[in-house]
């Protein structure tokens, strides 16, 4: 866009001096001259009409992704097409024009397009969704149109013959058409894109495919799932433990780790990670080991980067004797819960105040769960009141530091009603009245809250304990935690 306002204002220029008398044949020529070598370079792929489109860094293989074995062998199954291509051809079969990769956000989807690229030794091209849209109708639709000629001159520049496109955040480009309010040119988009795609061929002597990533499938044009279009579909989900640790292992191949470190522990303490976490994990555990003065990374430096990336930073905030007593109460609270309904689940608890949290609690959480019990729920929803009911408790008072475990205990109430787990029965998510679902959410609310209640009661003593713990220490470990639970005292707490 701004090439297309300093064209504008030039051209505005050359007129004005024209008309002031001024000689403009040497502005013309050099402009003329200025214009031809920006086409002959766009036209090579050397440099883009959005100036962000060509990217050959190919340098990541398959071996460099940890926890994505499914979705690399389904990938490299639909590879084998363009490796294979003179047998697909006189086999007569239509090539592979695209890939769809769905899945959260951090999870190695631009990672798997690169090595996609490496594995099938192809030119690789990457872009994204959001570069297309720009506010001229018919823009878009020509940089789709550049960017499979610019994939076609880097393939013969590099002397391979196929490339890769990459299409990161399809969804922004790719939405069904119609949705959009300046609908007309992203339509025009679109159908270009389809355009370029129906035109790919097996006697093209480049073979073009088309990878492209979305967190959002169900967003996309039914025009461009269907088959000969995207019709290879692979799902990147967040990695399970075992993932993980390979990608734990992947990130600290190039740090200098202490004989110690157990990775195995600190992947079992990352449930809900992704790749890109596990790699900002590292990286803040090498920064925090180098403020210490560490040539190695230790334990501690891994486990403080965990809640690092969760949290965020340290912040500078200095809470008043009375606040850091009542954030200390209300962690308590919520670990003592916590270890009663879900033995063994509390990982840290700390009172030291990162990102906007003034304490927290960090639970294990047991991996592959995929479907949760009423009684899970109704746990998950205990903890969360935990804080609050030990604040009454003990200061006989609430706080509005548990307006974020209010607004978690009705996420999952909600969650109980809408999956037919309340007293309601099964009902319909469209036909029951919001004042329905309150009732009940509220009902399954108050009943934990009553057992949260009579189980602190009962821990009253261990409940003071801790906090003051907290109060002096700042940390203490899920251990040393069910140590005390347990009736026993030690000296040290982390
Ligand atoms: P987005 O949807 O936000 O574009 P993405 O799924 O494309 O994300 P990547 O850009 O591939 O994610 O990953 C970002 C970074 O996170 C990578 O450069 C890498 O360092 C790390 N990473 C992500 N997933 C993995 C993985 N499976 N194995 C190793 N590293 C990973």
């Amino acid at each position: 866009m701004v090439k297309e306002i300093l064209i504008g204002i030039s051209i505005a220029l050359v007129i004005f001096a024209a008309i002031l008398g001024i000689d403009i044949t040497p502005i013309v020529i050099v402009g003329m001259m200025i214009f031809a070598l920006s086409f002959l370079l766009e036209s090579r792929g050397l440099i883009s009409s959005s100036g962000k489109v060509v990217n050959p860094d190919t340098s990541v293989s398959f071996d460099d992704i940890g926890g994505q074995n499914t979705a690399i062998s389904e990938l490299k199954e639909a590879l084998d097409f363009v490796i294979n291509r003179d047998k697909i051809r006189k086999m007569g079969i239509r090539p592979l024009k695209g890939i769809l990769l769905s899945g959260p956000p951090g999870t190695g989807k631009t990672l798997l397009a690169k090595a996609a690229a490496k594995y099938t030794d192809s030119s690789y091209v990457a872009t994204s969704g959001s570069e297309f849209i720009e506010m001229y109708a018919g823009v878009g639709a020509q940089r789709v149109r550049k960017l499979f000629e610019s994939a076609k001159a880097l393939a013969k520049k590099e002397q391979k013959n196929s490339a890769i496109i990459f299409i990161d955040e399809i969804d922004i480009l790719g939405a069904k058409r119609g949705t959009n309010e300046s609908h007309h040119e992203y339509d025009q988009t679109l159908n270009q894109l389809l355009v370029e795609m129906d035109g790919i061929k097996s006697d093209n002597d480049i073979n073009i495919l088309v990878v492209a990533a979305t967190n959002r499938p169900d967003m996309l044009d039914p025009a461009l799932l269907r088959p000969g279009r995207f019709d290879r579909q692979v799902t990147v989900d967040l990695p399970d433990k075992s993932g993980r640790l390979q990608i734990l292992k992947i990130h600290t191949r190039n740090k200098l780790l202490d004989e110690n470190v157990n990775l195995e522990a600190i992947a079992e303490d990352t449930f809900g990670f992704s790749g890109a976490h596990l790699e900002s994990l590292c990286n803040e555990a090498a920064i925090l080991a180098m403020r210490d003065g560490s040539s190695k990374i230790m334990q501690k430096h891994l486990q403080e980067a965990v809640d690092k990336v969760i949290l965020g930073e340290k912040t500078d905030k200095k809470p008043t004797e009375d606040e850091i007593l009542r954030v200390s109460i209300h962690e308590a609270g919520h670990a003592i819960i916590g270890e009663l309904v879900n033995p063994n689940s509390v990982a840290t608890v700390t009172i030291v105040p990162r990102g906007k949290a003034l304490g927290f609690v960090r639970q294990t959480e047991k991996d592959d769960t995929f479907i949760y019990t009423k009684e899970q729920l109704e746990h998950e929803i205990m903890v969360a009141l935990g804080g609050t009911a030990a604040e009454l408790l003990v200061l006989n008072s609430r706080s509005t530091g548990s307006a974020n475990d209010f607004e978690q205990a009705v996420d999952i109430a909600k969650k109980i009603v809408y999956t037919g787990l309340s007293s309601l029965g099964i009902i319909s998510k469209d036909d029951i009245s919001g004042d329905k679902v309150n009732e009940e959410v509220n009902k399954i609310i108050k009943e934990q809250e009553e057992k949260v209640k009579e189980l602190l009661k009962d821990k009253i003593d261990v409940l003071n304990e801790i906090s003051s713990i907290l109060v002096k220490e700042e940390t203490i470990s899920g251990e040393y935690l069910r140590r005390i639970l347990n009736g026993e005292t030690a000296q040290k707490a982390c």
